[in-house]
Formats: C-alpha cells, structure tokens, sequence
C-alpha cells in the first residue's frame, strides 16, 4: 500500500513468460495481503504494514488465494481461456505471487518485518534498492508483459488461422 495496483505488474509479467501459472492466484497473490492495511484505515485497528506483511501473511493466505482462483474458475468457467486449474500449480502461483508483494513492500517500507514470526526485525529488505527503481521494475514489467500476453494471443490466432486453411500445418505445429 498505497501502491497495491502496481504489484499486478509482477503477477502479469511472470504469467506472460510463465504461462502454465495460474494467473488469478497471481493476480490474487500479489494484491491479498493489502487487506491488511485496507482493514487498518476502516477499522484504525493494527498497523498500515503490521504482521501479516511477512512469512506469517504468506502463511495465512496462500490457501484462501488457491480457493478463491478455484472459485473464481469455477464461477466463470475460465478453463475456456486460461490454462487448466491443476492444485499444486495455483498454490505455487499464490505463494509466489505472495511473497513477490512482501518482498517489494519490504524494500519500499522499513516497517516490514520480512520472517515474522520468526524474528520482529523490520527493514531487513529496505532501500535494499532505491525506492524509484522498484516502481520502475513493477510498471515496465506490467507493459512488458502486456505486450507479451498480446503477442502471445495474436500468434495463436494467426496459427489458427493458417490451420483452417491448410490443415496440414497441424502435423508441424508448435505450442505458443
Ligand atoms: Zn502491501
């Protein structure tokens, strides 16, 4: 926080070069642990960065971020578009997508106390690299990725194509 929209760049650049992920657990992943500091400015209780912006937070929600990408491919039968739902892929996309949001907010903010529970101290990530230089890496590799997811559906479309006028193409086709 305040910059949870940035870390979508994270989870859309690593499904573009990664596409067996799970992209909703990504997307997911990378935004979940923000309730924390959504619940601190309603309720005034805890803290902007408090606990669950660590291993704990990656702990408490790796499970409900895999449920509510099954939910949400259930819900919208997403199988139709998106690579198909396999458990152990969208928990890895959750926690991967988890700990890349830590690992930024840890570098952006001192409060950050990467390995609770395992130790209270904070900023072990900060300023690690300059603040700016985060912002930059997150919003290239959300155009980079864009660009890439856009690629990716313009060949597979061109392949189609070129498959339904000559048929034959499908004993060479490769896999985009
Ligand atoms: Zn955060």
């Amino acid at each position: 926080m305040p910059a949870t929209p940035l870390h979508f760049g994270f989870a859309i650049f690593l499904f573009s070069i990664l596409p067996f992920m799970d992209p909703i657990a990504l997307l997911i992943g990378v935004a979940i642990i923000d309730l924390e500091p959504f619940f601190y400015m309603i309720t005034g209780i805890g803290q902007l960065h408090g606990i669950m912006h660590s291993i704990l937070g990656m702990l408490v929600f790796f499970i409900p971020t895999t449920f509510i990408s099954w939910s949400c491919y259930k819900l919208f039968k997403l199988e139709r578009y998106l690579p198909k739902f396999k458990i152990y892929i969208s928990l890895l996309s959750g926690i991967v997508g988890l700990f890349s949001h830590v690992f930024f907010d840890g570098i952006l903010y001192p409060e950050i106390m990467f390995v609770y529970p395992f130790s209270k101290q904070a900023g072990m990530l900060y300023n690690i690299i300059p603040s700016s230089a985060v912002y930059w890496i997150l919003v290239i590799m959300l155009f980079v990725g864009i660009a890439i997811l856009v690629l990716r559906y313009y060949l597979k479309l061109l392949w189609k194509k070129r498959e339904e006028t000559n048929p034959t193409l499908l004993e060479g086709r490769i896999n985009i």
